[in-house]
């Protein structure tokens, strides 16, 4: 890979301003909260133009690499990363009224966007000679974790909660990390990881505890707003976790406009939530600027069950300030716009995936999007890593066949 200049100028505390050093080790803030990255963008604007950037021949998240912290190409540590393809709903569209588009992230690495972020933590901890790292995962992040670790030569010791999907807690294993499951949830096995650091010496990669993740969810913004043409569609629905994606979307618009390569306004920022662990949605609804622990968090979709975030905040602040909002939806929703999409469109979205297609509905119904605006759908890992219903339906060769049935 080619050497790209560089940007970064420092880190920032997310909460207070503060600033920390670049190129050294860095967990969570003084205040415990989530440090952002900060580049220095007007020599980064000058330093790239969009057609330089249009002509360039990676395809994957790699190609914005002056938007990255990563100095030396040497630690950019890949598994053949793509750009996602934006698919449209031509059925789906047409009955309800809207321009309904999906982003198909389960085409990365180890099938889930947990790939961008992954890939950027771990090509860091390369640059900053990390080789022991751990994390608590409902599944994806894990797995991709273990595949980019592995690829680089690092060690990697991951902790589920113990229903993680049984296809998640293998090819964590299978790509060389040692897995536990935990009878807890997230934040249960989080603990375990903060709790080890000092004596195991393992760097902590939890969602928002080290600054990396956000720079490569960030990518999901870059690389949407270069494929529609640098400006954006009007509202984005974004199923809601640890809010990685959602925090780095709002960078990468921020510093997009900074450049002055964005037309257009920016999207509203919808954050999806499942009814059985809403903690976004309840802070949001009682005008709040963080999310309490949401308790007996539930629901099949894995990827959003979160019942805390620490960067609660930043994902509020997001949605408030792009003019969005943010919604629950029932698990029965969840599974019927997954059959629906897939059955009408021949797209298998994962849970979280149809978690958007359900609140777009839900939305379209109370009137907080309105038909005619263009929506896109984040569908964040492929739906084959998912149960899926047993199909019992079968011929006997043996017998005569009724072709009148195949008619109907
Ligand atoms: C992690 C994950 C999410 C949530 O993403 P965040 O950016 O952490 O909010 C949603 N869906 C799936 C499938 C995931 O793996």
């Amino acid at each position: 890979m080619r050497e790209y200049p560089t940007f970064v100028t420092h880190l920032e505390c997310s909460m207070t301003g503060k600033t920390y050093p670049a190129d050294r080790i860095h967990g969570l803030s003084d205040v415990g909260r989530p440090l952002l990255v900060r580049y220095d963008l007007e020599a980064l604007g000058k330093a790239i133009t969009k057609e330089a950037l249009h002509d360039r021949l990676e395809g994957g998240f790699w190609r914005y690499r002056e938007f990255l912290p990563v100095r030396r190409s040497e630690n950019v540590v890949s598994l053949g990363e793509v750009m996602t393809p934006l698919i449209d709903m031509p059925q789906l569209s047409a009955e309800l009224g809207g321009t309904l588009i999906v982003k198909d992230e389960g085409r990365l690495p180890t099938g889930s966007f947990k790939a961008r972020g992954l890939a950027l933590a771990v090509s860091m901890a390369k640059e900053l000679g990390l080789s022991h790292l751990a994390m608590p995962t409902n599944g994806n992040a894990g797995a991709a974790m273990a595949a980019y670790a592995s690829h680089a030569g690092m060690r990697t010791t991951i902790f589920c909660p113990e229903d993680t999907p049984e296809v998640n807690v293998s090819e964590i294993e299978l790509q060389g990390a040692t897995v536990y499951r935990v009878n807890g949830l997230i934040n249960d096995c989080g603990k375990i990881v903060g709790d080890g650091k000092e004596s195991v010496g393992w760097f902590d990669v939890s969602t928002l505890k080290e600054p990396y993740r956000i720079e490569g969810k960030k990518t999901m913004g870059l690389e949407l707003a270069e494929q529609m043409g640098w400006t954006l569609p009007d509202v984005i629905f974004y199923p809601t976790g640890g809010g990685t994606g959602m925090i780095g979307m709002w960078k990468a618009f921020a510093e997009l406009e900074a450049i002055g390569w964005l037309t257009g306004k920016r999207p509203r920022m919808v954050a999806v939530q499942a009814t059985g662990c809403a903690p976004i949605v309840k802070a949001y609804d009682d005008g709040e600027e963080h999310a309490p622990l949401w308790e007996n968090a539930h629901t099949m979709a894995a990827g959003i069950r979160v019942p805390v975030a620490v960067g609660d905040f930043l994902i509020l602040r997001a949605v408030r300030e792009s003019g969005g909002f943010a919604i629950a939806v029932e698990d029965e929703a969840i599974q019927e716009a997954q059959e629906e999409v897939a059955k009408r469109e021949g797209l298998l979205l994962c849970p979280e995936g149809a978690a958007t297609y359900a609140a777009y509905k839900q939305a379209l119904a109370d009137g907080r999007v309105e038909k005619g605006e263009t929506a896109v759908l984040y569908n964040c890992a492929t739906g084959l890593k998912y149960p899926m219903p047993r199909i019992d339906r079968a011929l006997d060769r043996n017998q005569p066949i009724d072709y009148a049935q195949f008619k109907a």
